[in-house]
């Protein structure tokens, strides 16, 4: 990947991009969201400011790494990739999963920095700001096991990343290793790197609840329980199992809600590069125009809010909808437009073919 601005040099970062240009940025991609994505502007231009003010006038300033909570498919890791973008900066994403704590079997966390460097063409000081997304962080928290009460699971990984999350100077070895035995070592500096860490955290709604009712101040209303992963606050991811220490170096807390129907309507028609328009062009590039009702585009939406997959769903679904349509149309000659109705979509009946 080639970056092209070089955004310290330019110094005017913050006169070239504001949380209000990061924001309507976010909007043209990301459906929905909108206090998230509000969050999310103004802490990374905070970042990127921090690091200016800190390469200008040799100050130091906490940094805030950010942690993004919210169920599957409802746009966390687009919201890194497209912010990577806005700011033009180098992201990788990887999976909590994939390490383990150190003198264990499998990638422990500095392969994290070496992925990085690798993605930014070995350049240090590209390395050194751009962005890390670790996914899936929920399932690295700490769980005691009953009998013997002891930590089975994640606690050393989160020990682990919270020195690289901080910032932590490390030498590493390129990710392919050179033929002629001399190999470069790269001195990186994880203290600028912004981290992000994001995942569904599920069954924390129990804990919510539980905190909240011995607060005593909720309202005991079902709406208000619908939405309540809103409520999360750090004492409650810490009874899901990250540690306190952890969640010291991530103060930033941005929460996403479960997309309703409108919202995947919005996703598929509206949202730039949608994937109504992904499809639409796989059957221009063969001169053929593929047009969806309203209706059938609605029904679409609803078969993705029952499946509880958020817009991850929508792809597949489509993808079903369109299965045998996709098989027979390459083949009919003369074919000009295809139009799918509410009915192929409920009741599983043939589009119309139009043909020239
Ligand atoms: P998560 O990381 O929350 O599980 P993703 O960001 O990977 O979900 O979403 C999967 C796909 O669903 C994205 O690539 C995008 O096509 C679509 N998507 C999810 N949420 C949104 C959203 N809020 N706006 C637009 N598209 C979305």
């Amino acid at each position: 990947m080639f970056y092209t601005k070089n955004i310290f040099n330019i110094l005017d970062f913050v006169k070239y991009l504001t949380p209000k240009s990061i924001k309507l940025e976010l909007d043209r991609y990301i459906i929905g969201q909108i206090e998230t994505k509000k969050i999310i502007s103004v802490s990374v231009y905070n970042h990127y400011k921090r690091l200016y003010i800190a390469k200008k006038k040799k100050i130091n300033l906490e940094k805030s790494n950010i942690l993004l909570i919210g169920p599957t498919g409802s746009g966390k890791t687009l919201m890194v990739k497209t912010l990577a973008k806005i700011i033009n900066v180098p992201i990788i994403v990887v999976d909590a999963t994939s390490f383990t704590e150190v003198g264990y079997v499998g990638d422990d966390v500095e392969s994290i920095i070496q992925k990085l460097l690798h993605e930014c063409n070995y350049n240090v000081e590209l390395t050194e700001r751009s962005i890390v997304y670790i996914d899936e962080i929920d399932k690295i928290s700490k769980k005691n096991d009953f009998l013997s009460g002891k930590d089975v699971s994640g606690e050393g990984v989160q020990q682990a990343l919270l020195k690289l999350i901080e910032g932590v100077s490390l030498n590493i070895p390129p990710l392919i290793e050179k033929k002629n035995n001399q190999q470069q070592i790269f001195n990186v500096d994880t203290c600028n790197i912004l981290f992000i860490v994001g995942g569904a955290f599920s069954g924390i709604e129990n804990i919510i609840k539980f905190r909240i009712n011995q607060e005593k101040n909720f309202l005991e209303q079902d709406n208000e329980l619908s939405n309540i992963i809103e409520h999360t606050n750090t004492e409650d991811l810490i009874n899901y199992g990250l540690i306190p220490e952890f969640l010291g170096r991530i103060p930033i807390l941005a929460k996403f809600k479960e997309l309703n129907q409108n919202e995947l309507l919005n996703i598929l028609i509206t949202s730039k590069n949608s994937l109504l328009k992904q499809f639409c062009y796989l059957f221009l590039i063969e001169g053929v125009n593929i047009k969806f009702s309203f209706d059938s585009i609605k029904e679409i939406s609803k078969i993705a809010v029952k499946k509880k997959i958020g817009a991850r769903g929508l792809k597949s679904i489509l993808e079903n909808i369109l299965l045998n349509v996709m098989y027979e149309f390459p083949s009919k000659k003369m074919l000009k437009n295809i139009l799918i109705y509410k009915e192929v979509i409920t009741m599983n009946k043939k589009p119309i073919y139009l043909f020239k």
